[in-house]
């Protein structure tokens, strides 16, 4: 599929029906697989010979989906999680053990934020938070000899800052270790960080993929471009013999394939949280219009960001966008079909205005969700990133009057007009 467009590939990647077959991905709804011999079955749990045998590591529904995301990723092999947050745990845990340490930004997902800052911390994996838009030579300073991985996002939750991929690609090599990169905003319509040097790439594919608000799940892809064994001795899990498997080396046995190989067959065989295929079938549903929603949603959010900042009851607005904005210009070079449909901004007025605003909006709707076909807000410091202490909201760019707005599909002047009466009612 690799030669057609992207637009093309959101509709006809990963499945191929042959003769007589079902022209859409069918859902294997089945926990199981049936073989006509007991050593058959014995090779496959050895790793000797390919086949499906159980959900838990896979199933033909979200591969066929998984390979459709890759394609559109430009990746060498992908796997569907059961979340977001269950795919950028295991992209991390797959090459990071205790005693490990991880180079994130610190203006990622509140989530993202919370399973590294406090929960691969009890794990025994350190992870140092620092702002993206440090120099290149200001960012090397926190990497550490027991540094895995530098992780970011193309384009930050809430914040809509847009990254410098390749800074951070070259932060990541220079120093023997892979960029992983959540492009859950920006999507592959939109960036593909891969082609930019990025080695692994992460989705909750919760948001624009399945673009409905109907599953949540995950996903990531790898670009088979990293080599394990060039820093055989900072990845034991993936150069070394897993003794779990009779001692096989994934990096080794498995070549370009390794990193998924050993998520598949060790994290989900033991930490079990594969995306269930009835699930995988609503995503591949959204991914066939991926490219065409893309497309509206970041020309509404254009127009309703060009008028929020031209109205003076509105104290700031941050759009990618908006010629404006700090990160245009990374934009233009990343994304230069647009960003994302969420903006975030503030009101001139206090808390509780704000709340009045929030309130007072008819069309869009007060949810936690984004990044959706139908609009909707949130107020981060008191909804996502709630858990988040004043430090580390103001450490993750997060002002305390931010609010995300998700632009849907909606006629973009139905929105502007219930922004308006909204901001009418303060
Ligand atoms: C939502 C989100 C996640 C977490 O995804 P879930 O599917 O909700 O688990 C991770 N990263 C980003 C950028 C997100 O927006």
């Amino acid at each position: 599929m690799s030669d057609y467009s992207v637009g093309t590939k959101c509709l006809h990647s990963g499945y191929v029906p042959t003769n007589g077959e079902p022209r859409q991905v069918p859902i294997i709804q089945s926990t199981t697989f049936k073989y006509d011999s007991s050593d058959y079955m014995g090779a496959l749990f050895d790793l000797e010979a390919t086949g499906y045998f159980y959900t838990r590591l896979q199933n033909p529904t979200n591969d066929n989906v998984a390979a459709k995301i890759c394609d559109l990723e430009g990746g060498y092999a992908a796997m569907l999680t059961s979340s977001g947050q269950a795919a950028n745990f295991f992209a991390v845990f797959n090459m990071c053990e205790t005693g490990g340490h991880v180079l994130a930004s610190s203006s990622i997902y509140g989530g993202t934020y919370n399973l590294f800052g406090t929960t691969l911390k009890k794990m025994g994996i350190d992870c140092t938070f620092v702002d993206q838009n440090l120099s290149y030579e200001e960012l090397c300073k926190f990497i550490q000899p027991n540094t895995k991985c530098v992780f970011a996002e193309s384009v930050t939750n809430p914040t809509v800052n847009v990254l410098d991929i390749e800074k951070f690609a070259k932060l990541a090599h220079d120093n023997g270790i892979p960029l992983i990169i959540d492009n859950t905003f920006a999507t592959p319509i939109n960036c593909q960080p891969i082609k930019w040097g990025a080695d692994i790439v992460t989705h909750s594919t919760t948001k624009y993929m399945d673009g409905h608000g109907v599953h949540v799940g995950g996903a990531i892809i790898d670009s088979g471009n990293f080599d394990w064994m060039a820093s055989a001795d900072k990845f034991p899990g993936l150069t070394t013999p897993d003794e779990s498997y009779h001692g096989i080396t994934y990096a080794e046995k498995f070549g370009k394939a390794a990193f998924i190989t050993k998520a598949t067959v060790q994290l989900m065989r033991d930490l079990g949280s594969i995306q269930s295929p009835q699930n995988a079938f609503y995503l591949q549903m959204g991914l066939e219009s991926l490219h065409v929603r893309m497309e509206r949603h970041c020309a509404n959010a254009q127009k309703v960001a060009e008028y929020l900042i031209s109205d003076e009851r509105v104290a700031w607005v941050n759009y990618p966008g908006l010629e404006s904005d700090p990160y245009h210009a990374m934009a233009v070079k990343y994304m230069p079909k647009g960003t994302c449909g969420v903006m975030c901004f503030g009101i001139k007025g206090t808390r509780e205005q704000a709340n009045k605003f929030m309130d007072s909006l008819k069309l869009v709707s007060i949810a936690t969700h984004v990044a959706d076909a139908k609009s909707c807000i949130l107020h981060p410091a008191s909804h996502t990133h709630r858990q988040l202490s004043d430090e580390q909201l103001r450490e993750a760019g997060v002002a305390p009057d931010l609010m995300r707005l998700s632009i849907g599909l909606e006629d973009a002047d139905d929105l502007i007009n219930d922004i308006k009466q909204a901001l009418d009612q303060i």
